[in-house]
């Protein structure tokens, strides 16, 4: 089965700008929020919000706690002023679209015009918008609306628009509308995300024959995308989570195109997406079905990483010159997989919303993964022995600072008065400790297993490995960010957004290719150290693909990303044969 995914499918800009004002002001606080009504119509993350304690103010509850964030929808000036005198903070989420139809409304009625909303009555987009009509604004959202409009023929009317209203729609009441009275001014505040995102669902629709419509059945706007892919004749299937999702629906169905409403999240996206191309999987040849679960197994329990570790080993120890025995390797690569595996572990909460896969190995086999992660760290230190009594201490200090990054140092008690409970609270440090982990281990295990002297090519091998890494965990991150968010693991992409995340590895991949050409002319590299600059090439084509907050799924992209640790060492190793051969 071939998937097709809408490019517009998810939060639109307003939803994730009001949801990114809903995290950041959580992590700020720290106290128990809320959001003026549902922040989204989706169930799901309405459940995950209130875990973080973030919870729906419904109408006629009186707001308490720390901050009040208005959601995209935007709410009367009535209402603002009722939550601004009960509440130490309002926080304005509202999306720029809708204030600027506030705004045209605002400005209308100073003009001594009427104001006429083209919507649904009780949406609460409508009722904040005519919350600025000051009593003189009607809403309508048929032809028979029309004819109960409280105002004379003669008087003025401004119309305006819900922001999701369907342009037809909208332009046939307002032809009506024209015949009736005879001072009537249009604006057109139909949200072009709307119409765009409805436009591709019928243009999917027409290219596949399955839509799965991704969102919360509560949500207008992702049942309307329902309505418009079935009006294109094609079979169309509404789902709230991949959990819907059964054989019997695919049964002969060749391509299948997925979008979802403003209120989707990509990870439900991708969990779906996932859960469609599991499904096809399993109507095929049984050897294409074991090696797409191994694969997919290899990936998720973070062999695969451990492998790639065992790659960098080799690059190492060929950049500082230094031979590694095969078996120093693989302490390094066990090392570093059970740095992985016990990262994963504490973090699994945030594995339920960015791997439906990966959430399922962990949850299933949760207590092997701990002890597993457990056991590779204690076989490093106890093999590193073998190699000597420095080896043997480097991993002793390095499996405490692993050790220590995610202890807890506030007791219990103290721990709501404190913002950093251990240094894996830090923001961002997460990050910053796996790559440093990579490097350490992968450049001085080599070094101190010889006589140790120090080098440059040591700081350089150090900065080139941190920044490999670096790159590929951001990379990663940043297509969890939403994920990430909503369990408030605060990583570098979630603290200074995709864009800027971007723009620091690529200054950073800058920074990587300079220090291999200077090593070079410094001769502390040999001139086939080169060939890295080709790893930093393929890095930043990874990040220009995949380094946004995409719908791509599935653990390819993992793959791709961590191949280039096992490119690395076979370019270091054909250009260095080359150069011994001519
Ligand atoms: S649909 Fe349009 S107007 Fe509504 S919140 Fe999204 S971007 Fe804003």
């Amino acid at each position: 089965m071939k998937i097709k995914i809408a490019r517009t499918a998810g939060f639109c800009f307003g939803v994730k700008r009001a949801m990114d004002k809903v995290l950041t002001t959580s992590n700020r606080l720290r106290a128990a929020i809320f959001t003026d009504g549902p922040l989204i119509h989706n169930p799901q993350i309405v459940r995950a919000l209130s875990q973080r304690r973030i919870s729906v103010l419904d109408d006629g509850c009186e707001p308490g706690g720390a901050a009040v964030v208005i959601r995209a929808h935007g709410i009367s000036p009535a209402r603002k002023a009722f939550l601004e005198s009960k509440c130490a903070q309002v926080i304005d989420g509202t999306c720029p679209l809708v204030s600027k139809i506030h705004k045209i409304v605002h400005k209308q009625i100073e003009k001594g015009r009427n104001i006429i909303i083209i919507g649904e009555a009780g949406h609460p987009e409508v009722i904040g918008i005519l919350g600025f009509a000051e009593g003189r604004g009607a809403v309508i959202n048929d032809e028979a609306g029309i004819s109960e409009i409280p105002f004379p023929p003669e008087a003025p009317l401004s119309v305006v628009a819900q922001s999701t209203q369907e342009l037809e729609h909208f332009d046939s009441l307002v032809s009506s509308l024209k015949e009736k009275y005879g001072g009537v001014e249009v604006f057109n505040t139909i949200c072009d995300a709307t119409r765009k995102r409805q436009e591709e669902a019928a243009e999917l629709a027409r290219e596949t024959d399955l839509m799965i419509i991704v969102g919360g059945r509560n949500s207008g706007n992702t049942r309307r995308l329902a309505e418009v892919a079935q009006a294109a004749g094609t079979k169309t299937v509404l789902v709230e989570t991949e959990e819907e999702l059964t054989a019997e629906i695919f049964a002969g169905k060749e391509t299948v195109g997925i979008t979802a409403g403003a209120s989707t999240p990509n990870w439900m996206i991708r969990n779906v997406a996932q859960k469609v191309e599991e499904i096809s999987y399993n109507s095929r040849a049984l050897p294409l079905r074991v090696l797409k679960k191994t694969v997919n197994f290899l990936i998720d329990s973070d062999i695969y990483i451990g492998i790639c570790a065992f790659a960098m080993a080799y690059v190492a120890s060929t950049l500082i010159a230094k031979t590694i025995h095969p078996f120093e390797a693989w302490l390094a690569a066990l090392y570093i997989f059970s740095m992985h595996t016990l990262n994963r572990y504490i973090d699994r909460d945030a594995s339920r919303y960015n791997s439906s896969s990966r959430n399922k190995i962990y949850h299933k086999y949760s207590k092997y993964i701990m002890a597993g992660g457990v056991l590779a760290s204690l076989s490093v230190v106890a093999l590193s022995l073998h190699f000597g009594v420095w080896l043997f201490l480097f991993y002793v200090l390095c499996s405490i600072a692993g050790i220590l990054y995610s202890i807890n140092f506030v007791p219990v008690g103290f721990r709501p008065y404190v913002r950093y409970a251990s240094l894996k609270d830090i923001p961002g440090s997460r990050d910053l400790f796996i790559s440093t982990a990579w490097a350490v281990v992968l450049t001085f295990s080599p070094a101190v297993s010889g006589k140790w002297i120090f080098e440059w090519r040591l700081l350089f091998t150090f900065s080139i490995i941190f920044i490999m890494a670096f790159c590929r965990t951001i990379t990663l991150d940043i297509k969890d960010i939403q994920g990430d968010s909503i369990v408030g693991k605060e990583t570098i992409p979630t603290l200074i957004g995709g864009k800027y995340s971007v723009l620091l590895m690529k200054f950073l991949l800058l920074c990587a290719s300079v220090v291999t050409i200077v090593a070079v002319l410094v001769n502390e590299y040999e001139y086939y150290s080169l060939s890295l600059i080709a790893n930093f090439a393929y890095m930043l084509v990874i990040i220009n693909k995949f380094g946004k907050e995409t719908n791509y799924y599935g653990n390819y992209i993992e793959g791709l990303i961590d191949f280039n640790f096992i490119l690395a060492a076979l370019f270091l190793l054909i250009s260095k044969w080359t150069l011994i051969l001519f």
